[in-house]
């Protein structure tokens, strides 16, 4: 495979951005793939390499590389009405309008820029809505490169996960492992006072996938009730992706207090937003003294497109084929994963996969066609990973320095490490799924 293009340009970029890259996680070893453009399912590299694309942008492309022709015109149509001007405008309210007819539990919401923007801004509001300073994270979940989350270690212990990040801000922020209910009572009894709200990410999508136990949810809305703390759900990667219009909260049957969503809701251009009750969010100023602001929030570009993305995805069913094509690309994987890799584990849930490179058990049955759903009722459900101290306990070296290229070799681009979600987008279809299975079947 042809690489040098890619080489030199990662060789230039390493003079000018730190690490050669704008993002951590794209400085795949030896160097990334530069993309040059993006075809339907497929992306071509500077070197001329053509790639089935899962990483879809780390999960907002949700229609593909080419977009509709609706969505195209609405886009260049306001780019040329000139792209942004610091006032308000129709679109946003729009926007805002679909998001709140569709997702139950927000009325009301503040747009920004970015997922962690949404994080931050949710947890200040959070903070000044409760007037406690605590947050409750799940270890392993990710929300953003920000202070209150980056952080390690559990409740006996915490400290930042990154230099930068003073020492007094982790102290207020109590990580607990994903899917343990007694680890989280023993939380709110402690310290029930002082939270001011339970932040997780509904299904790990940056560690795993592992998906939540039955009732976990369920039992984080009630203690959060019962203690007068906020339940907010990370939704920046599921939002609009999982369980449909209605989101992951949606499928799950939970209604939580403040929802972030970014990535899908922007169409593909830099978005955020904090979701939730109008009582809560009124807290932001100018409506509360919770104070949030930002130029480029409710960028009319991003606005516009993420607009037409929803109304298209809505308009053309675009979920239910991509659930069922999710199921199609699971149940191949948990096939040959029974066949060559029964220690493996395959994961994920409508658009979003990952084989896990770990299982106690014995290969897949009956009960994990569709992929494993991590599900206790399931007679394998015990041997899944539950948590992300299971997943890093993965065969992560051979996942990122032998697997993850041996596939790019065939032709698949995937996330470049054991711990991102992958997807699926519009613009695949069961030819390039099959493609991918065979890949799979001779790189495992
Ligand atoms: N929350 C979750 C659940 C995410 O997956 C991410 C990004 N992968 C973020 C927050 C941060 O979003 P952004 O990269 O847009 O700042």
């Amino acid at each position: 495979m042809q690489q040098n293009a890619s080489r030199d340009l990662y060789d230039r970029a390493l003079s000018v951005l730190p690490g050669g890259v704008n993002s951590p996680v794209r400085a795949s070893q030896p160097y990334p793939a530069f993309i040059e453009r993006g075809d339907g399912a497929h992306v071509i590299d500077a070197d001329g390499n053509r790639y089935i694309d899962y990483v879809a942008g780390y999960g907002p492309v949700l229609l593909g590389h080419d977009l509709p022709e609706r969505v195209i015109a609405a886009i260049q149509s306001q780019v040329s009405d000139g792209p942004m001007y610091g006032a308000p405008t129709e679109v946003e309210v729009e926007l805002a309008e679909f998001i709140a007819r569709h997702v139950p539990s927000i009325e009301m919401l503040r747009f920004v820029n970015s997922g962690t923007e949404a994080t931050t801004a949710a947890v200040r509001l959070a903070r000044g809505y409760t007037g406690r300073d605590k947050i409750v994270v799940m270890q392993g979940g990710y929300h953003g490169a920000q202070e209150t989350t980056l952080v390690e270690g559990d409740e006996s212990e915490v400290t930042p996960s990154s230099p930068g990040v003073p020492a007094a801000f982790a102290s207020h922020t109590i990580p607990v492992p994903f899917n343990d209910e007694t680890a989280i009572e023993q939380v709110f009894e402690e310290h029930g006072e002082e939270i001011a709200a339970v932040l997780t990410e509904p299904i790990l999508g940056n560690r795993g996938i592992v998906m939540p136990r039955e009732g976990y949810h369920e039992r984080l809305r009630e203690l959060t009730e019962d203690h007068g703390a906020l339940l907010i759900f990370d939704e920046v990667m599921t939002g609009f992706r999982v369980g449909g219009l209605g989101c992951a909260q949606s499928h799950f049957g939970i209604d939580p207090d403040l929802t972030t969503l970014a990535k899908v809701i922007g169409g593909g251009f830099p978005i955020g937003a904090i979701g939730g009750k109008a009582e809560i969010m009124e807290g932001f100023t100018p409506a509360g003294d919770v104070f949030e602001a930002g130029t480029f929030s409710g960028h009319p570009v991003a606005m516009t497109a993420g607009l037409e993305t929803l109304r298209y995805a809505a308009e053309e069913n675009v979920y239910e084929s991509l659930a069922d094509l999710g199921d199609q690309l699971r149940s191949g994987l948990v096939d040959i994963v029974a066949d060559q890799a029964p220690t493996y584990t395959v994961t994920g849930i409508d658009s979003m996969f990952k084989v896990i490179f770990t299982r106690d058990g014995q290969p897949q049955d009956g009960d994990c066609t569709a992929g494993c759903r991590q599900d206790p009722g399931c007679q394998r459900g015990g041997d899944c990973p539950q948590n992300a101290a299971d997943v890093e306990a993965a065969a992560t070296d051979r996942w990122e320095r032998v697997f993850y290229h041996r596939m790019r070799e065939e032709g698949v681009l995937l996330t470049p490490n054991q711990f991102e979600s992958q997807f699926l987008t519009a613009a695949h279809t069961e030819a390039d799924v099959e493609e991918t299975l065979e890949a799979y079947k001779s790189v495992l």
